[in-house]
């Protein structure tokens, strides 16, 4: 299988450090805010990739962080008068619980920052000691990039670039302004812990050096993180973790691409976050999966608002082409190698997820034929679908949950139609026959007629 590794460039065949066995690790999230679609996407994608490696028969040990220590946590802690720690806690449950809905498996290991602060310390002292970092008067230590020749090799800049392409926190008691803090001196009112200079907490990068340190040791096979964190972060970890070991740190670095909303980067300040619970709550785990994977993970996936409802209408025909063979009385049992053995040529080439996607809609289409030929091999051909695509998340349910659910959205009224019939019954109450006959017109042309009657008022949907 192959893989495109971030730090050579290309696609490179995997091979593991110890035969049949994958250390694998991914940035985590920093519990600031709700789970938002970028945190989901991240979580799919190195959850199918862990399985990927399990299902080629590797023993995988996989980790993932959570960052519950943070400037962003101790402002939401400040806005919300609720202790950073209790906010983080809180923020952690809400995201495992939404993780679950989703149906994304959990990590072998799940490590916190704050659960190993002393881990974290002993890290730094140990920079200290080869010359690699170095405290200031104030409490704060920087990692001494200088020290560090190979700075830059993952993505691919020089220092000169990499000090064009940040924005460094000033300090004048930097030796170099790219130098990045491991420890940051607690200013009034932060949360802290002892350290050996001063009350203080760990920086960002250090967490998931010290994090894979202490889980898997030297090196690992696989680290993956969103394409945002090449530079600095992951840059920084391998600057951290090389300078300690004086090994190579990690064999392929994966990135994914990025979530965009009709076209914008999503952020906070543009209001256009797309949250995991809304997200859930209009459609189901394997829509929501279906619509992300049909983009390889290195591409960037932008939302539209056609992206989940053309998902919905996708999985609702390919379920239907299951209840259409139960109708059938085609029994759904039995494999098909081919099926199979088409997604794992799609997966082992850097884990194609869009095109093993791609290949169901001429599966489904041969299905169907066969379905209709009365050929039992239909059976075969469904079940294996169920089975090997089970891998991305997908056929998971039967296909009547899954038609009634997307019959009863069909079915349902939108609020904005129902408030504008309130409005008009109200109206009619008022005798203002003007307003009335208005709403009238403006709920036809949401699609939908309005019947009077003693009783009151039906909505009925034009088809
Ligand atoms: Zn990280």
């Amino acid at each position: 299988m192959k893989i495109y590794n971030t730090l050579t460039g290309n696609k490179q065949e995997f091979v593991p450090m110890t035969e049949g066995k994958v250390k694998m690790y991914a940035c985590g999230i920093t519990v600031s805010g709700e789970a938002h679609i970028g945190h989901a996407y991240q979580a799919i994608i190195y959850d199918i990739i862990r399985k990927y490696f399990e299902k080629k028969g590797y023993d995988v040990v996989y980790a993932r962080n959570y960052t519950d220590v943070d400037d962003k946590i101790i402002n939401k802690s400040h806005e919300t008068g609720i202790p950073a720690d209790e906010y983080a806690r809180k923020m952690i449950d809400e995201i495992d619980g939404e993780m679950r809905r989703l149906r994304v498996g959990e990590p072998t290991v799940w490590i916190k920052a704050t659960e190993c602060i002393g881990d974290i310390i002993s890290f730094i002292e140990k920079l200290i000691e080869k010359g690699h970092a170095y405290p200031t008067e104030k409490g704060d230590v920087y990692f001494s990039v200088d020290s560090f020749p190979a700075y830059g090799a993952l993505s691919h800049r020089n220092l000169e670039d990499a000090a064009n392409g940040v924005r460094v926190e000033n300090d004048e008691l930097k030796r170099n302004p790219l130098d990045f803090a491991l420890w940051k001196s607690a200013k009034e009112g932060e949360p802290f812990w002892e350290s050996p200079w001063g009350k203080g907490r760990p920086g960002w990068h250090i967490e998931c050096s010290a994090m894979n340190y202490k889980t898997f040791g030297e090196s690992i096979d696989v680290h993956g993180g969103g394409r945002d964190l090449i530079f600095p972060h992951h840059e920084n970890e391998i600057a951290q973790t090389e300078a300690l070991t004086g090994k190579k740190f990690v064999r392929y670095w994966i990135h994914n691409g990025l979530i965009k909303v009709n076209g914008q980067k999503m952020s906070k300040s543009l209001g256009n976050s797309l949250l995991l619970k809304d997200l859930l709550e209009r459609y189901s785990p394997e829509i929501i999966k279906f619509a992300l994977l049909q983009t390889n993970y290195r591409g960037d996936i932008n939302i539209t608002d056609a992206l989940f409802p053309e998902a919905e209408k996708h999985m609702a025909e390919f379920y239907r082409v299951f209840a259409a063979a139960e109708e059938k009385g085609i029994k759904i049992e039995g494999a098909n190698a081919e099926i199979d053995a088409e997604f794992d040529k799609a997966m082992d080439d850097d884990f194609n997820t869009a095109l093993a996607i791609s290949n169901l809609f001429g599966i489904f289409k041969s299905v169907r034929a066969k379905i209709a030929a009365g050929d039992a091999g239909a059976g075969a051909d469904l079940n294996q679908i169920r089975k090997t695509y089970s891998l991305l998340g997908l056929f998971e349910e039967t296909p009547s949950a899954f038609l009634s659910k997307i019959k009863k959205k069909e079915d349902a009224v939108p609020a904005e139609v129902i408030k504008l019939a309130e409005e008009r019954a109200k109206a009619r109450a008022d005798k203002d026959w003007a307003s009335s006959d208005r709403l009238r017109d403006e709920l036809l042309k949401m699609g939908y007629t309005v019947k009077d009657s003693k009783e009151g008022y039906t909505l009925e949907k034009k088809n």
